[in-house]
């Protein structure tokens, strides 16, 4: 089976193209970067791998789709600074270039997995002033479904929600051209996945990464960890090893269980406020990683808009409800917050460090 993989350069794409390759599919690999994180899979003698940039309109896309059996399209700007510094190219990649994937599978009869995000279920209703819910806390109320959940996004001038609104708009043209014309999609939504390859640190690059690379170069070069806005918003974290099986087995795809579903991948039990997930990467980091003598960073605070600049909003709390994968797939993630940080962080401090910035970290224990 030939797979045909948009955005398999990066974080998700790398280790969903090992995963295939050593599952026996062959594969064209389709992205801008080719860098240290196709290391584990290149060279595969089943691997086609095309750096490539899809804005391009010349480079013949039709083709590529035409000669595949299956494609699935990662590509996305997927960090919040981006929402914010750039949000009509958030748009125009995450919907009109993404759109053109679609549309070109839906000429050649094609199906297609695109990987949307759990950032289209929005806020929660308790996160509503003045709603008034008798206990806001209640987990229900954090939940989200994929053919049951609301979907409630701030209000336009918080252009963080573009993100968020591209990915919603292309999942229901998706379900459109499922409807009128035959396109056989399944939908992804994942929830914060972690582990080694996500995001570049800040500091190698012009670029705002997602909140586990911060605190990551923060610990890595003794620098304050900031918590946004008290870092009272909460996350579940999962293990890219767990997201990965979960969506070999939507790729597999059983006596057509997934054919036109949306999945949420996700760990419910792994939920955690950010100021939380601070604190425990930082023990791990003295405990694990840090060098004789080394002092515990600080943690501090700051503004949303102060971060990230004018038009930041955030999701407040969101727990995956997985009884689809679960029921459909027989998927359950395994992998526990503090075991999925270590790994993470290993990989970082050494791997990382050595092959990216140049320098090896030596553990206390050394
Ligand atoms: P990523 O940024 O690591 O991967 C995206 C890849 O797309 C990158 O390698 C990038 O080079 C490539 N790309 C961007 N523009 C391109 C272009 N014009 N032409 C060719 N390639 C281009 O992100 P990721 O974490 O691997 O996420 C993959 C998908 O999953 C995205 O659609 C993202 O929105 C979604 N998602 C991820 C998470 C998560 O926890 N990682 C959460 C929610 C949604
Ligand atoms: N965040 C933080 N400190 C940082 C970077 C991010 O407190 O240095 C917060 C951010 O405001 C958000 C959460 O961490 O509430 C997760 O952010 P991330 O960028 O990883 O992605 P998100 O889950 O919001 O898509």
């Amino acid at each position: 089976m030939r797979v045909l993989v948009f955005g398999a350069g990066g974080f998700i794409g790398s280790h969903l193209c090992r995963r295939l390759l050593e599952s026996g599919y062959e594969v064209t690999a389709v992205d801008v970067r080719r860098d240290y994180k196709v290391r584990s899979f290149e060279g595969h003698p089943a691997l086609t791998y095309i750096t490539q940039d899809i804005r391009d309109h010349a480079w013949p896309l039709d083709a590529y789709v035409r000669d595949s059996d299956l494609v699935i399209d990662l590509i996305a700007h997927a960090n919040p600074g981006l929402y914010i510094r750039i949000p009509l190219e958030v748009f125009q990649l995450n919907f009109i270039e993404n759109l053109r994937i679609a549309e070109s599978c839906v000429r050649h009869g094609k199906r297609l997995i695109q990987f949307s995000t759990c950032e289209v279920y929005g806020r929660t209703v308790a996160s509503i002033e003045g709603i008034g819910l008798q206990d806001p806390e209640d987990p229900r109320h954090a939940t989200f479904s994929e053919d049951r959940s609301e979907l409630i996004l701030g209000p336009v001038c918080k252009h963080r929600w573009i993100y968020a609104s591209a990915k919603q708009l292309l999942e229901r043209v998706l379900h459109a051209y499922g409807l009128e014309q035959g396109l056989n999609y399944t939908i992804i939504r994942p929830f914060n996945f972690i582990g080694p390859n996500i995001d570049f640190l800040p500091d190698e690059r012009d670029g705002i990464p997602r909140v586990f690379s911060f605190f990551m170069d923060a610990l890595m070069h003794g620098r304050p960890m900031v918590l946004v806005n008290g870092g009272r918003q909460r996350r579940c974290y999962t293990y890219i090893d767990d997201a990965i099986d979960c969506t070999q087995r939507i790729v597999e795809n059983p006596g057509g269980v997934c054919d036109r579903q949306i999945f949420n991948i996700g760990h419910p039990g792994n939920e955690v406020r950010i100021s939380e997930f601070a604190v425990m990467m930082r023990e791990i980091y003295m405990e694990k990683f840090a060098r004789r003598g080394e002092r515990a960073v600080e943690i501090v605070e700051q503004s949303g808009e102060e971060f990230y600049g004018a038009g930041y909003d955030d999701s407040d709390r969101r727990i995956p409800d997985i009884t689809k994968a679960r029921t459909l797939l027989g998927w359950e993630p395994k992998w526990g917050l503090r075991a999925m940080l270590e790994a993470t962080m290993e990989y970082y401090v050494n791997e990382y460090a050595r092959d990216v910035l140049g320098s090896h970290r030596i553990p206390a224990e050394a």
